[in-house]
């Protein structure tokens, strides 16, 4: 089968990508601009015709995607802008609702063989602002009050609240389409649900600086001696969110789920601990063994992840002895 990625050179999406193409299908790839297919191109020369890239200007337009779909018998959409930003909220939440809506509509009008879509959400869609000292976030949950929010203070709403407003709009928009269309449409629809991402990039970056948000929350933290402390949340690696992109497409049972995936909590100190030896003295070290008995107010429910779709998912140690190699790898030819 072939299955349409939107926003290809994204973080998130190459991996996707990758892993698409691992198992046996054939990928057509949306970016914004020819140029930003290069790299894509040659990354995936080895797949020859099983990979292709087509160029969607402007995924806000009218019909965006009508040609995009033609042909494809699946989709996962994850263009979305990810940033803290914006000063106008509509700056995310029009390109995360126009965008998801409109291939979605697309598919329903020229992608008679489509089958199934999988949209990227988020946990920023997820999580309920509670106040409780303990909260277990699971698919029931929804972040409206990011919607109220954004909706109230406009402008002045804190910049990660328009990001999560965005992603809570774009998925409720999501399900209703499937829901308002369910007798004209032939595919059902899956939402994964990711929080923070993190791992190698594969993606076209011109240095450190240029990182994706999340990546570049990882390179600050291991590049700033105050690490230790602060920022916590809950984290996946990007492989094992690639890997279930690909099972959200293969697995019949998916059908009509939202699913949170997830590797666990974590404070920037369990990646820091989780540096190899050899490598300690290059980065910040933070508080050794601070992070190990955190008490985490926000926890998330996998267990749909689990049962669904047979996740496993990395630790600390896979993920930050890759992301490292990766950053040396892309200091040395720099
Ligand atoms: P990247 O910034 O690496 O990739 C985003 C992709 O979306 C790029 O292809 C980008 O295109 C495209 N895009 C962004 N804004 C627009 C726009 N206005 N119009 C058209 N295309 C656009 O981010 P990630 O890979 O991290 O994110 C991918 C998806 O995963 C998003 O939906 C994000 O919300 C979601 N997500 C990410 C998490 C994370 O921690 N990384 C966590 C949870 C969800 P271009 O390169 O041309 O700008």
């Amino acid at each position: 089968g072939k299955v349409l990625v939107s926003g290809a050179n994204g973080f998130i999406a190459v991996w996707v990508v990758r892993s698409l193409l691992e198992s046996g299908f054939s990928v057509r790839g949306t970016v914004r601009s020819e140029e930003k297919g290069t790299h894509l191109k040659t990354l995936f020369a080895s797949y020859g015709d099983k990979f292709e890239v087509v160029v969607v200007p402007d995924i806000t337009a009218q019909g965006a995607f009508d040609e995009a779909v033609k042909g494809v018998d699946a989709i996962e959409h994850t263009a979305s802008p990810f940033h803290f930003q914006a000063d106008d909220p509509a700056d995310l939440i029009i390109p995360a609702v126009k965008g998801t809506v409109g291939i979605l509509e697309s598919a329903r009008k020229f992608g008679p063989a489509v089958k199934r879509i999988v949209v990227t959400s988020s946990v920023a869609a997820v999580m309920n602002n509670s106040t409780a000292p303990v909260t277990t976030l699971t698919e029931a949950d929804w972040n409206d009050g990011s919607v109220k929010a954004v909706e109230e203070k406009g402008r002045d709403a804190p910049n990660a609240l328009k990001y999560r407003a965005s992603k809570t709009l774009a998925e409720r928009a999501a399900w209703k389409f499937a829901e308002d269309h369910k007798s004209e449409i032939g595919w059902d629809l899956v939402c994964l649900n990711p929080p923070l991402v993190l791992g190698p990039v594969i993606h076209e970056i011109a240095s450190p600086s240029a990182l994706n948000t999340s990546m570049a929350m990882m390179y600050t933290a291991f590049h700033n001696t105050d690490a230790g402390g602060g920022s916590s949340g809950n984290w996946i690696d990007v492989r094992d969110l690639a890997d279930a992109h690909t099972r959200a497409l293969t697995t019949a049972a998916a059908g009509g789920e939202r699913i949170i995936v997830a590797s666990g909590a974590y404070v920037w100190q369990n990646f820091l601990d989780a540096t190899p030896e050899e490598k300690k003295a290059k980065y910040s070290a933070g508080v050794p063994g601070s992070g190990k008995d955190v008490q985490h107010s926000v926890l998330l429910d996998t267990s749909k992840s689990v049962r669904l779709l047979g996740m496993k998912y990395r630790g600390f140690e896979e993920t930050t002895r890759d992301a490292i190699q990766d950053w040396e790898e892309k200091e040395e030819l720099h």
